[in-house]
């Protein structure tokens, strides 16, 4: 006899994210972050894209935050920027996938920004510090409804902009990605057993930069969708 677990207090909900057409929630497992996949971003950054590859971090499932959702200010921080990105969406996971076979493990794609504490970050970064405090803190992860593989393919070029307040601050192209989603899917599938339902943000490309309270922020991958975000 299977008898229901009995938590000692309610379980918070799953997160979930849209899926574009349908009335179905994709869950969200866990969301993984690639750093510096964009070497005219990792440029502004300060480094060097031909002596240092792109990186993982994380953020957490429930710091997302649906297509035209508010994002609240952060505390502790007066230097929060918005780092639009591709984000791919798993459907099967596995380890040690290899990229030939890696689409075959994608859901979908969607539009996801990356919100950084900066100045929380830059600290970690000089003391050698983890990310979390910039990264991975509450509404840091703004996210689309996820468009299904089956309906749009699997994207490989195709302007990735942001909009802040109509004004252009970001515009790359995923052609310039420097780790392709099948070698991110591989790479990641070699560090962690990846699952259903994991979201990969793939990079920002450059000009990112600081939001205030009040900034509309509008973005899209061209071929996969949008995402519109207030500051509050
Ligand atoms: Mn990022």
């Amino acid at each position: 006899m299977n008898r229901p677990p009995r938590y000692a207090f309610p379980p918070l909900p799953l997160p979930a994210l849209a899926v574009r057409g349908t009335d179905e929630l994709m869950p969200v497992h866990r969301i993984y972050c690639v750093g510096r996949n964009y070497a005219e971003h990792a440029r502004e950054m300060g480094h060097d894209p031909d002596r240092e590859p792109p990186f993982f971090f994380q953020k957490n499932p429930d710091n997302l935050v649906p297509d035209g959702g508010e994002f609240p200010y952060p505390p502790l921080s007066h230097d929060v920027h918005h780092e639009l990105e591709m984000v791919v969406a798993l459907r099967e996971g596995g380890r040690d996938i290899p990229a030939g076979r890696a689409l075959d493990h994608v859901f979908g794609y969607a539009v996801g920004l990356d919100m950084t504490r900066r100045d929380l970050q830059g600290e970690a970064k000089k003391l050698g510090r983890p990310w979390e405090v910039g990264k991975a803190f509450e509404h840091s992860a703004p996210c689309s409804a996820v468009v299904r593989a089956s309906e749009i393919g699997h994207p490989d070029k195709g302007r990735v902009w942001l909009e802040v307040n109509g004004e252009t601050r970001q515009n790359g192209d995923l052609a310039q990605l420097i780790w392709k989603v099948p070698e991110m899917i591989a790479y990641l599938s070699q560090l962690f057993t990846l699952r259903p339902g994991d979201l990969i943000y793939s990079g920002t490309p450059a000009g990112v930069g600081a939001v205030k309270r009040g900034d509309r922020l509008h973005g899209g991958v061209d071929g996969v969708g949008e995402i519109r975000i207030t500051v509050v």
